[in-house]
C-alpha cells in the first residue's frame, strides 16, 4: 500500500476531473498525478530513498500538496513543518527527524538556517528560479511525468507531524501509511464524500485535520478540494459561492464568527455537509446553527496522534454535545487514574486503540511508551461515555482548573457563558492564585450593540451553575488568541494572566 496512490486512482478512474482548485488554477487528477511524479523523480535525482525525511514548510499553496505525493511516491516521510515557526524551532524540528530535503518558499527560506542543520543536503523552493537552494519548479520541469508509488508495509512511516510543543519540546507524530490511509478512508465513509463534491480546504495543510481528513479524504474519493491560502472569512464566504462549495470544515470559532456575521451575501444553504472538529463545539452554537441553517454541524473527535480520526456524530443518530461513537474498528474507553475502564457517565481519561494511532513520536522511545500503554493511546483529554456508547469531550487534562480543591472545567463554563445573547466568543482559563490555588478568569468578546458590565455575567452565571464554578475575573477583550488551526491558545491566555488574589 502507499497513500499516493489514492492519486493514481483518481488519475485512472477520472484523469480529467478537478482535483485541486486554487486562486485561477485547476489541476485534474491527471495533472496533479504528473506533477507529483515529478516531485518524486526530481527527489530521486536529488539521491532522496525510502525512510529519508523530506520537510514541507510551506503554505496553503498547490506545491504541498504536488511534494507531499511526490515524497510519498517513493517511500520517503513526509514532515510538515508549521508555517508560522521562525529559525531556531525550524532548525529544532529538521535535527529532530535529520530531514535531507525541506521544500520551502523564498520568503519562508529565510528561516531554514542551513549552518545549523545537521543532515540538510537540499532547500528546494517553489517559486522561479531560486537565490538560495534549488528551484523546484526548475527541478520538476526537468524531471520525467512518470512514476508509480512504490509498494509500502502498513506499518512503513508515511508522514510526522509535530505537536505544537505546548508541553515541552515538539514531538514527531509518526504516521505509517496504514493510519494515513484508513483514516482517509474512514473520513470518507463518516462524511460520505461523492465525486462531485467540493471540499473547502482553508485550514493548514501542515496540520493533521487539513492534510489527512480533509485532503487524503478529498483524494480518496475522487472529489474535488478547493485550496485556500490561508483562513480570511470574507474569502471563505467568497469562494463558497465562487466555487459552489458542497462541503465545508472547521473549527468551532469558525461556526461561531460566522454565526455572528452578515452571510446573506453568500447562500450557506446550498453547502450540504458541515464538519467541526478540534476544539469543543459549544451546544448553543451548534444549536443556533441548526435553527438559522436547517442543517446540522457534524462533529468528528481526535488527535494528531490518531490520525486525526477516532469518534463521529453520525448522521441517524445525532446527539447534541456528544462527539459521537468511536468510528469501525476504533475502539474508545474511559479510564480511571490506574488505568481500569470507569462505568458509563463517569468522568476518566479518553483513551483510543486502532489502526489510527500512531507508530509513535519519532525516536523518543519513553515518550511514546508514556502515551500508548498495551496498544491503548492516552489522550490527555477527561471525557465520558453514556450508555449508547456515545462519547462527550469535557476538557483537556491540563486545561482543568482546581479552584480551592474543586476541579473546574472550563468547557462547561464556556457552554453556559455562551448561552448568554451578548456573549460572542468566551474562553476561560485558570490562573494562578496564592490562595485558591487558582481562579476561574474568562475573556469574552461581546456582540456589537450589546453593552453589558462584567457583574451582569457574573450575575447571569449564579444562575445557572455552582459558586465554585463562576469566574472571578471577567475582561472583556476585543479578540482571543488563537494558533493557526483556529483553536483558543489557552496557554497563552494563561501566560498573559498573573492574578494574586488578596
Ligand atoms: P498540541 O500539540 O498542544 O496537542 P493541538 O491541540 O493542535 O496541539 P491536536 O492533536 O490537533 O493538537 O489536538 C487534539 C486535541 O483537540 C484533543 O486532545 C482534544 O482536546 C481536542 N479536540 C479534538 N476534537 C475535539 C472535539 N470534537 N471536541 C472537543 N475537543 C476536541
Amino acid at each position: 500500500m502507499n497513500i499516493a496512490q489514492n492519486v493514481e486512482l483518481g488519475c485512472y478512474l477520472f484523469p480529467n476531473k478537478p482535483a485541486l482548485i486554487f486562486e485561477e488554477e485547476s489541476f485534474t487528477y491527471k495533472d496533479l498525478n504528473e506533477r507529483a511524479n515529478r516531485v518524486a523523480n526530481g527527489l530521486r535525482s536529488l539521491g532522496i530513498r525510502r525512510g529519508e525525511r523530506v520537510a514541507l514548510f510551506l503554505p496553503n499553496i498547490p506545491e504541498f500538496v504536488f511534494s507531499y505525493l511526490g515524497i510519498l511516491k517513493i517511500g520517503a516521510i513526509a514532515v510538515s513543518v508549521n508555517v508560522m515557526l521562525k529559525s531556531d524551532e525550524v532548525s529544532y524540528i529538521l535535527n529532530d527527524c535529520a530531514a535531507k530535503v525541506i521544500i520551502t518558499t523564498e520568503s519562508q527560506s529565510e528561516y531554514v538556517q542551513e549552518a545549523d542543520l545537521i543532515a540538510l543536503q537540499h532547500i528546494l523552493i517553489t517559486e522561479g528560479t531560486a537565490k538560495k537552494g534549488i528551484s523546484l519548479t526548475e527541478l520538476m520541469a526537468k524531471a520525467s511525468p512518470e512514476a508509480h508509488a512504490v509498494e509500502m508495509a502498513r506499518h512503513a512511516p508515511a508522514s510526522i507531524l509535530y505537536t505544537s510543543g505546548t508541553t515541552g519540546f515538539p514531538k514527531g507524530a509518526t504516521l505509517s501509511h496504514g493510519n494515513v490511509l484508513f483514516n482517509s478512508y474512514s473520513a470518507n465513509c463518516c462524511y460520505r464524500i461523492q465525486k462531485s463534491d467540493r471540499l473547502l480546504l482553508y485550514l493548514p495543510l501542515f496540520h493533521c485535520f487539513g492534510q489527512n481528513a480533509i485532503l487524503n479524504a478529498s483524494l480518496s474519493a475522487c472529489a474535488t478540494l478547493i485550496l485556500q491560502r490561508r483562513f480570511d472569512l470574507e474569502q471563505v464566504l467568497k469562494t463558497i459561492t465562487v466555487h459552489q462549495v458542497t462541503m465545508l470544515f472547521g473549527v468551532p470559532t469558525v461556526f461561531i464568527k460566522l454565526l455572528n456575521m452578515d452571510t446573506s451575501d453568500c447562500n450557506l444553504k446550498n453547502i450540504r455537509y458541515y464538519f467541526s472538529a478540534a476544539a469543543p463545539m459549544p451546544s448553543e452554537v451548534a444549536q443556533r446553527w441548526y435553527q438559522k441553517y436547517g442543517i446540522v454541524i457534524h462533529e468528528g473527535y481526535g488527535l494528531t496522534e490518531t490520525s486525526p480520526f477516532a469518534a463521529y456524530n453520525h448522521n441517524l443518530k445525532y446527539k447534541l454535545g456528544s462527539v459521537g461513537t468511536s468510528i469501525a474498528n476504533v475502539e474508545i474507553k474511559i479510564v480511571d487514574g490506574n488505568g481500569y475502564e470507569v462505568q458509563a457517565g463517569e468522568l476518566g481519561e479518553i483513551v483510543i486503540k486502532g489502526p489510527n494511532v500512531m507508530l509513535g513520536y519519532w525516536n523518543r522511545p519513553f515518550e511514546t511508551a508514556e502515551v500508548i500503554k498495551n496498544g491503548w493511546f492516552h489522550t490527555g483529554d477527561i471525557g465520558r461515555m453514556d450508555e449508547e456508547g456515545f462519547f462527550y469531550i469535557v476538557d483537556r487534562l491540563k486545561d482543568m482548573i482546581i479552584f480551592s480543591g474543586f476541579k473546574v472545567y472550563p468547557t462547561e463554563v464556556e457552554n453556559i457563558i455562551y448561552q448568554h445573547p451578548a456573549v460572542a466568543e468566551v474562553a476561560v482559563y485558570g490562573v494562578d492564585d496564592r490562595l485558591k490555588g487558582e481562579i476561574v478568569k474568562a475573556n469574552i468578546v461581546l456582540k456589537t450593540g450589546h453593552p453589558i458590565t462584567e457583574q451582569q455575567i457574573i450575575d447571569f452565571c449564579y444562575q445557572k451553575m455552582a459558586a465554585y464554578k463562576i469566574p472571578r475575573v471577567i475582561k472583556f477583550v476585543d479578540s482571543i488568541p488563537k494558533n493557526s488551526t483556529g483553536k483558543v491558545l489557552k496557554r497563552v491566555l494563561r501566560q498573559e494572566s498573573t492574578v494574586v488574589s488578596s
